[in-house]
């Protein structure tokens, strides 16, 4: 089979893809090698239990689920290409993520930075 490859990630096959997530995950690695963690990071890894035993209570509750399960939907469709992520809508900011204004519509979201999502769902708490 004669395939001119074109080097775009789409056009690879799903071989290709694995080694270039592989090698993409080892440069990453590398560079990131005997970096001290992040203040976030830290508190993650020495509230690790604290934060498992949470996640674990939010999942298990069925008000939640639905909730975990919308999100989880909308990482894959991020994932596989068939959403993109946008920048913050309020404040531009390119690292986001999605906020369900209906998680029976896993797919339809609005992209939000983390202190803007914060915000909103404040927001909306304080408006309940
Ligand atoms: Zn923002
Ligand atoms: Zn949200």
């Amino acid at each position: 089979m004669a395939r001119k490859n074109t080097g775009k990630y789409k056009d690879l096959s799903l071989e290709e893809k694995k080694k270039y997530h592989a090698e993409y995950h080892r440069i990453w690695r590398d560079k990131n090698k005997g970096k001290t963690y992040s203040r976030e990071q830290q508190w993650r890894k020495d509230n690790k239990d604290k934060l498992n035993a949470w996640y674990k209570k939010y999942r298990n509750n069925p008000l939640n689920q639905k909730n975990y399960r919308a999100v989880v939907k909308l990482n894959v469709a991020v994932r596989l290409g068939k959403i993109k992520r946008q920048p913050c809508e309020i404040c531009d900011n390119p690292k986001s993520q999605g906020h369900h204004p209906d998680y029976s519509k896993p797919l339809k979201v609005n992209w939000l930075c983390i202190s803007c999502h914060a915000k909103l769902h404040k927001k909306i708490r304080a408006e309940k």
